[in-house]
């Protein structure tokens, strides 16, 4: 019988403990333990369902090209609650000297692919327009080095590109600054783009045009997500888990090897228990804590790993705000507008089901400093916020918004977002390197190759692999 522990209860740790309890029901000789600090699994899927809203805390969704998670959705029977969202409305808008601009079709990221709608779009200069004209003579570059996406970005299309449009929209995933982000490791595509073509723009339109000359598919949804919300996956997942399995309110203090396997503690004084494997699926800094009496060097490599606080606000209105509401997913606030707000959803344009048909439910977005800037004030202060920069934002238009909103909450996520730095992939080969040297040890979450829910999915079920093969 292989013993295994799992450390940390997110969706990295339940899609490990989850292909694990098939094995075992597949009579595999394996069993596992998976230990949560919190009373909750899930980590930071969470979902409340608040006058028939279903409001999301954490993840709203996840790409539809990543099957990952979706895969893992319709092994435990949750198929039928897979939606997607609706693209026929997706239009998001980008704060622009205080109005808001309608991002252009065909813009892949920041990479144009149609001539047209690019070159009528006020969202950017006549300078940045021509620049993403003399793009397209880029010549491939071999790069030996990375460089954050700010820098990448801006050899590409100029400053105003990345303060428009790469930092929002990156800040919108990782609620980190594009100037200390890794283009390797967090636009590996457009880094491989630009090594063999040079230029993106083509690089992108050569990839469409293959694409096109293939047969016609009608393109999935660009997100996913479940019906009733993504706390249902967490909540699926331990419904199909052995209970006696699953240890809630038990933070681990460390993780140490021990008669040619692993001891597994939990507070100082406590029987430490045993196990032939252990999987550690945590933020990195906290990895980093379990694992220091393992290897400095390698809890110095997972500490090094930088996370960024966020935090959501959801807020109910009336069919007024519904109806004046601009039609599309909503908008991004790049930071030289100057506002604290990120980002905005408007969810009930996002994805069906979410709130009653006579209602509008709208989800704020802060990270990083900006998160951090008003993170210790009350929920009633940061509501206060959210509205005041909403009617800034929105109100001119939209009245209505001055009401009280029908509801209003806000979560909060310390440390919850993995920020891949300058240099993150070699960062990564040298942890592989000091955890192959320990055998018995994997590492799954969103530290490593992916912070969205399907690629902590797929780095659960990898850990499984790699200790069991
Ligand atoms: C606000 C927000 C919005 C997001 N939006 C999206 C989105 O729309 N789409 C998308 O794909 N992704 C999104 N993400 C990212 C994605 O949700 C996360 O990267 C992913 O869920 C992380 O899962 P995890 O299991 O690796 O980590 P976590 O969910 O952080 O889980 C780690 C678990 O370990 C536990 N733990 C910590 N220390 C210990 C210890 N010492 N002992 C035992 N347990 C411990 C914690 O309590 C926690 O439950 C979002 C993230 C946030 C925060």
């Amino acid at each position: 019988m292989t013993r295994i522990a799992i450390i940390g209860g997110g969706i990295s740790g339940l899609a490990a403990a989850f292909d694990l309890e098939q094995r075992r029901q597949a009579a595999h000789d394996v069993e596992y333990t998976l230990y949560e600090s919190s009373s909750q699994l899930g980590g930071v899927l969470r979902t409340e369902y608040v006058h028939g809203c279903v409001v999301e805390a954490g993840p709203d969704s996840f790409v539809t090209e990543k099957p990952w998670a979706a895969d893992l959705c319709r092994s435990l029977g949750l198929g039928d609650q897979l939606i997607g969202s609706n693209d026929a409305d997706r239009k998001t808008y980008i704060l622009t000297r205080g109005r808001l601009v309608e991002m252009p079709d065909g813009l892949m990221f920041m990479v144009p692919t149609k001539i047209l709608p690019t070159a009528l779009s006020p969202l950017f200069s006549w300078r940045t327009k021509l620049r993403m004209a003399q793009e397209l003579f880029h010549p491939p570059r071999a790069v030996d080095h990375d460089e954050s996406v700010a820098d990448f970005v801006e050899r590409h299309y100029g400053r105003e590109m990345v303060d428009r449009l790469a930092d929002p929209l990156l800040s919108g995933i990782y609620g980190g600054e594009s100037s200390s982000l890794s283009v390797r490791a967090v636009l590996q595509r457009f880094a491989e783009m630009e090594r063999t073509h040079g230029s993106l723009g083509r690089a992108m339109l050569a990839a469409r045009r293959k694409m096109s000359s293939g047969p016609r598919k009608t393109a999935p949804p660009l997100f996913t997500s479940l019906r009733n919300g993504m706390q249902s996956l967490a909540e699926a997942i331990v419904a199909r888990l052995n209970p006696a399995s699953l240890l809630t309110n038990m933070p681990v203090k460390a993780v140490e090897p021990a008669s040619g396997g692993w001891s597994v503690s939990v507070s100082a004084g406590a029987q430490a228990e045993h196990f032939d494997a252990v999987i550690v699926a945590l933020p990195g800094p906290a990895a980093a804590n379990a694992l220091c009496n393992v290897s400095r060097d390698l809890s110095s490599e997972l500490g090094a790993i930088q996370y960024g606080s966020s935090i959501t606000v959801g807020l109910e209105y009336d069919l007024r705000v519904r109806r004046a509401l601009p039609p599309g997913f909503g908008f991004l606030v790049p930071r030289s507008e100057g506002k604290r707000l990120l980002a905005a959803t408007f969810v009930h344009n996002k994805f069906p089901h979410r709130t009653p048909e006579d209602r509008a439910l709208l989800r704020c977005f802060f990270a990083g400093s900006n998160a951090e800037s008003v993170w210790d004030l009350t929920d009633e202060q940061i509501v206060g916020i959210v509205r005041d920069e909403l009617q800034q934002i929105l109100g001119p238009q939209i009245r209505a918004l001055r009401a009280e909103p029908l509801f209003a909450r806000v979560y909060k996520w310390k440390g919850a977002m993995a920020q891949y730095g300058v240099g993150h992939l070699e960062r990564l080969e040298r942890i592989e390197t000091l955890r192959k040297a320990m055998p018995g040890l994997a590492l799954a979450g969103n530290g490593y190759r992916g912070i969205g829910v399907p690629d902590c999915v797929r780095s659960g079920r990898d850990a499984v692999k790699q200790l069991l093969s």
